[in-house]
């Protein structure tokens, strides 16, 4: 696998742009994040900075794409570690369970929609922490349905790519008459 050969590629919003949460339409959510090489003080202040806009968002989880940032990084809280706040850079699903359940979502970024999204029961995710070291999870339930949704941001991919074909329709009617009704 490629890895990104650029000193420092950890890149901080500006002031103006960390008001922003990106929403769908918004072209950074469709790309792919870069590999992050430099554990530092800065990727810190990312970290922090995605940390203040989930909680502003009231999120349970959120991938540098949503402020605009393409460093493979998320946050969350995880729902059975009483909500512990934790920070995954560089994560990968290594393993999936073939059992599969269809489950409502939502997103931030397509904001007061939810879906019907069918993902993998178990993951195991492969992640290193803000110093670099590395770890690996193994997580079921919600736990895995969150961070295989914060994963997928990461790769630019949106629960409207991970639905069937006429839930995305529904969805995509709905956010077009929506926009119609409030002129945006
Ligand atoms: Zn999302």
């Amino acid at each position: 696998m490629a890895r990104d050969h650029e000193k420092n590629n950890t890149v901080i919003p500006s002031a103006a742009a960390r008001e922003q949460l990106r929403t769908f339409g918004d072209p950074t959510l469709k790309q792919k994040t870069r590999e992050v090489t430099v554990f530092d003080a800065r990727l810190k202040a990312l970290s922090d900075l995605m940390f203040e806009v989930m909680e502003r968002e009231g999120g349970v989880g959120l991938a540098a794409p949503q402020i605009g940032t393409l460093s493979r990084i998320m946050v969350w809280k995880n729902p059975e570690d009483n909500d512990a706040s934790q920070t995954f850079v560089n994560p990968r699903i290594v393993l999936c369970s073939e059992e599969a359940t269809s489950a409502e979502e939502g997103c931030l970024s397509v904001p007061g929609v939810q879906m019907q999204v069918t993902r993998p029961d178990e993951v195991t995710v492969e992640f290193q922490d803000l110093r670099g070291v590395s770890f690996e999870v193994h997580l079921a339930g919600l736990p895995a349905l969150v961070v295989q949704h914060e994963i997928d941001h990461l790769e630019g991919y949106l629960i409207l790519d991970r639905c069937s074909k006429e839930e995305r329709r529904r969805v995509l009617k709905e956010l077009r008459e929506r926009s119609l009704e409030t002129g945006t």
